[in-house]
């Protein structure tokens, strides 16, 4: 157990805060005078059981941090039920002796004081738990002699979210730095071959290449940067879904084309989602790329829209592609997760396509969902919301049976997977 404490006067930010602390505490009577009285307070509530000063407990109650309420015999009057989980708290008294050390220098001098400690949590494991903590005096409130309030903020989500964004800026600058040093490697062979026309167009390519692997990367970074900026979607429409199939597949078409793979659509019509359109086309668009790059030439990839039994319509995107092994597919929608890293940079991947469809999804109150076995191809769910007048039984539009369409004509006659 560790705990590192901002007394006051140890930083000029300790002390500033140590000031206003002092001002606030002044305020409630925290003057020598003000003191004095406290101590008299506290002589009187040594003797007789303290009470919480009215008022307060309905505070606490509506508190999300762990607060706890400790008299002048440093018995606790009151923890909320948060504390009493982290162990914090054992009947009356408070399980952390630095907590408790801080709780009577706070009684003590009046004096604010904050600090971060951390503590194994027995419920979790023995797990640690790192919390912020505010311990101030409850003085000057009539009943209150002697009352000190710790307020203690578990620290592990945000140190977490910290975590995943350092994460994310060093896996950025990798994976930014990989194309820029193949373009300045290029761009020397390109000098050093300048009487080579023939080899000047060969690393010239490459250059492009190269450069079209970075506008793909920094494209993504945006996309993702500006969803998570809108989640949730702040201003959701009625999308029909047979636009975000006909869009999303308008531009995968060609590369579809290009390796002799059918796009077959299998469509429930007149379904409408709500959110936001283009997020939605790009989602689609992402799996359906996905499909192609990960499936063998001459292959079948459908496209199936329907309604779902929850109030959600559902787009799926089935290939009959390499598959994903089981041992991956928890780990595939985070950010640069890759199962073949050589495979995703050959096909021109981000391995940022996935963080954007799960992200696209949380946007929309929606989900995505996988089923893959490797070597025998994978089916990506998306469900997003139905438009509330959609949502049941709608007689008509539940009778209406599906249609298949052929969206692309590869001669291809592979049966569609199961
Ligand atoms: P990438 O740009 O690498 O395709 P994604 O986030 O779109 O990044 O996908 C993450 C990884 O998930 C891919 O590198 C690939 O290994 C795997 N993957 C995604 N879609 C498929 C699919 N349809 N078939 C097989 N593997 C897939």
């Amino acid at each position: 157990m560790a705990i590192r404490t901002r007394a006051p006067g140890a930083s000029a930010t300790a002390r500033a805060r140590g000031s206003a602390a002092s001002a606030a505490t002044a305020r409630s009577g925290g003057s020598s005078a003000a003191k004095r009285a406290r101590g008299g307070t506290r002589l009187r509530a040594a003797q007789q059981p303290t009470r919480l000063p009215p008022g307060i407990a309905s505070v606490l109650s509506v508190l999300s941090s762990s607060a706890v309420v400790v008299d002048s015999n440093d018995r606790v009057l009151r923890a909320s039920a948060a504390a009493r989980a982290f162990g914090l708290v054992k009947g009356d008294r408070l399980m952390v002796s630095e907590l408790a050390a801080l709780a009577r220098q706070v009684r003590r001098d009046g004096e604010i004081r904050e600090g971060e400690f951390e503590v194994p949590v027995p419920r979790f494991g023995g797990r640690t738990t790192s919390f912020a903590v505010r311990v101030a005096p409850l003085g000057g409130t009539v009943g209150g002699g002697g009352l000190v309030l710790v307020l203690a903020e578990d620290q592990t989500e945000s140190r977490r979210v910290d975590e995943v964004k350092r994460d994310f800026v060093a896996n950025t600058s990798h994976e930014l730095k990989t194309p820029v040093g193949a373009l300045a490697l290029l761009a020397e062979t390109i000098e050093d071959a300048a009487d080579d026309a023939e080899a000047v167009r060969r690393f010239a390519a490459k250059m492009r290449q190269e450069a079209q692997r970075l506008t793909n990367l920094v494209q993504d970074l945006i996309t993702l940067s500006r969803i998570q900026a809108v989640e949730p979607v702040p201003d959701p429409h009625p999308v029909p879904l047979d636009l975000v199939v006909a869009e999303a597949v308008d531009r995968c078409r060609m590369k579809a084309n290009a390796r002799g793979i059918a796009l077959t659509w299998v469509r429930s019509p007149g379904l409408s989602v709500l959110g936001d359109e283009d997020l939605l086309i790009t989602a689609l668009r992402n799996l359906l790329e996905n499909a192609v790059a990960y499936s063998p030439e001459r292959t079948r990839v459908v496209i199936t829209t329907k309604r779902g039994s929850d109030g959600h319509g559902e787009l799926s995107v089935a290939d009959q592609g390499i598959g994903i092994p089981e041992r991956d597919l928890e780990r595939i929608f985070e950010r640069f997760y890759r199962v073949d890293p050589a495979r995703s940079r050959a096909t021109g991947g981000t391995g940022l396509g996935l963080a954007i469809v799960k992200h696209v999804m949380a946007a929309h109150n929606g989900r995505v969902t996988v089923r893959s076995a490797e070597g025998a191809g994978s089916t990506f769910t998306l469900f997003v919301p139905l438009r509330s007048e959609q949502v049941g039984t709608g007689a008509a539009l539940t009778r209406e049976p599906p249609e298949t369409a052929e969206l692309n004509s590869t001669g291809n006659a592979q049966e569609a997977p199961k």
